[in-house]
């Protein structure tokens, strides 16, 4: 094998997949190849398992929470050593700007040291109960996690599910996207070098419809914690029940920015700009749905079209870039598709529309930035999940006319709200179906806060103490203290 091929790692050893088949890597920046990746099936997946089982049974499901705080401390902390390596290695696979990359590796640290901290703060509790009994919980972990991951947050998301995983004291078997492998590879040798056991955490990757799918199927795999489309949740979802596996499922998202007529102006039009087309749109939580108060409609939508079109799209390693390619491309074709049917039910496109491909561009999957105007509610882009860069704006006049609309959607994943008035901030942020509700920040995602959806956006919530209760079970325990002998049926 070359030295670009990434392997599955079950065990501990970096081992192909059992058919020997593999897929291709590519910079979607360059369109160069970047090596090729294990196509597993349901033998890898088997095998995977099967080591993730024996370490839960063995040592590791003995540690201490002490211990496992110790190892992920010493696994953030490597991570962080290791930060620009890292970045570059994700910038190289899914194209991300450099600068982003850096901050989703600081936040995947962050995430490490949250559950750090974590693993020795939840247990059980001594619930009051009769005088004849003395009762008690303890928590145990879940048992063996599958973390599906997709491509948009690389180790990010991968590091959003090991964490709190590991700091449960369950192990993992992980598949990341087939399109996104490499720093899932580098991310489980900074686990084992902190000195977390063969085993422990197992990789497997290849396509979702085998490997995924094995993996969902597979009766000794306890918990899935998914990241994903709505649609493929559903799927995961209708499979897991047949052996009633636990389930986190973070799905998409179709989320609303307000902009109401106490707004700061120009935070309202460049923390917009950037909700939307942060990672070329390739976000669960991008904010594409942006609804101006009428009364500064016109002056915003010149404002907001005037920055989209000072948004430098290109080589994700120059310094001065702000969006990269897209990650195939296949979502080239989706957005000139959204761009048509934007167009047939009487959208005006004010910027953008089209792929970029002048120079060096035309090597890459590069989409310009798109911003749409006057499209019906009921449009396909004011309701489907785009997943890419097309910001959609739209009037209103009264708050409930934007609650309503914001919350007219089968998505539920944020929401973000522009106004300088706190009574309404408060108002909004009650009457939202959102996971996440946002005022005059951009921000979404902290360590601490839990992010998850409501409605179709999947359930299950990220990043906080509530996540590490969701890969533990709950034991409860008896004692009879009166010493009586035990003759319930009175024979
Ligand atoms: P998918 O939901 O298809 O993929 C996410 C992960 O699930 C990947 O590792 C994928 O494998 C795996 N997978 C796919 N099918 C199955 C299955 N039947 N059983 C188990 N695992 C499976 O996302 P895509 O990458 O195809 O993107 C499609 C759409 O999903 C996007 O347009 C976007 O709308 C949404 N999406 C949402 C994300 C979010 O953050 N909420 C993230 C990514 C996508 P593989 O890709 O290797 O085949």
């Amino acid at each position: 094998m070359s030295d670009n091929f990434y392997s599955n790692i079950i065990n501990g050893k970096s081992v192909p997949a059992a058919s020997g088949k593999t897929l291709p890597i590519t910079n979607p920046a360059t369109g160069k190849s970047l090596g090729t990746v294990a196509a597993s099936s349901a033998p890898d997946v088997d095998a995977a398992v099967k080591a993730a089982r024996a370490a839960l049974d063995g040592k590791w499901g003995r540690t201490a929470p002490s211990q496992r705080t110790k190892l992920l401390f010493k696994a953030a902390q490597l991570i962080e050593q290791r930060a620009d390596e890292l970045a570059r290695a994700e910038t190289a696979n899914n194209g991300k700007v450099l600068l982003h990359a850096l901050g989703e590796i600081r936040q995947a640290i962050e995430d490490f040291e949250f559950f750090a901290g974590a693993a020795t703060k939840v247990g059980g509790s001594t619930p009051p109960t009769h005088g004849a009994f003395f009762g008690y919980t303890v928590k145990e972990p879940v048992g063996v996690v599958a973390a599906i991951t997709p491509w948009n947050f690389p180790l990010m998301l991968e590091s959003w599910k090991l964490a709190p995983a590991l700091a449960a004291g369950c192990t993992v078997v992980l598949k990341p996207s087939e399109l996104t492998p490499i720093t899932a590879n580098l991310l489980v040798g900074i686990l084992h070098e902190a000195g977390i056991s063969e085993g422990v955490v197992n990789v497997v990757h290849g396509l979702g419809e085998e490997a995924g799918a094995a993996l969902v199927e597979h009766p000794s795999v306890d918990k899935i914690s998914f990241t994903g489309g709505t649609d493929t949740g559903r799927r995961i979802m209708q499979n897991a029940a047949k052996t009633m596996k636990r389930l986190t499922l973070e799905l998409g998202g179709k989320s609303p920015a307000i902009v109401c007529d106490d707004a700061i102006f120009d935070d309202a039009v460049l923390g917009s700009l950037f909700a939307i087309f942060y990672g070329g749109g390739q976000a669960c939580e991008a904010r594409g749905r942006i609804y101006i108060h009428d009364s500064l409609y016109d002056k915003y939508v010149e404002a907001f079209v005037a920055k989209a079109n000072q948004l430098r799209v290109g080589d994700p390693l120059d310094k001065t870039t702000h969006i990269g390619p897209l990650i195939s491309p296949e979502r080239i074709k989706l957005m000139e598709s959204f761009v048509e049917s934007a167009k047939k039910d009487g959208g005006k496109i004010l910027t953008g529309g089209h792929r970029l491909a002048e120079g060096n561009l035309a090597r890459g999957n590069f989409f310009a930035p798109t911003v749409i105007a006057d499209l019906p509610h009921t449009s396909r882009c004011v309701q489907e999940e785009i997943f890419g860069p097309i910001a959609v704006l739209s009037k209103w006049s009264t708050d409930d006319e934007v609650i309503a609309k914001a919350n007219d959607s089968i998505y539920g994943l944020a929401a973000l709200v522009w106004t300088q008035n706190v009574t309404r901030a408060q108002k909004f942020s009650r009457l939202l179906k959102a996971g996440t509700v946002a005022i005059n920040t951009t921000a979404t995602a902290l360590p601490g806060l839990p992010f998850g959806g409501f409605k179709q956006s999947g359930f299950g919530r990220e990043m906080a103490l509530e996540t590490l209760e969701s890969y533990l079970e709950t034991k409860t325990v008896i004692t009879g203290v009166l010493g009586k002998p035990q003759n319930p049926f009175g024979i």
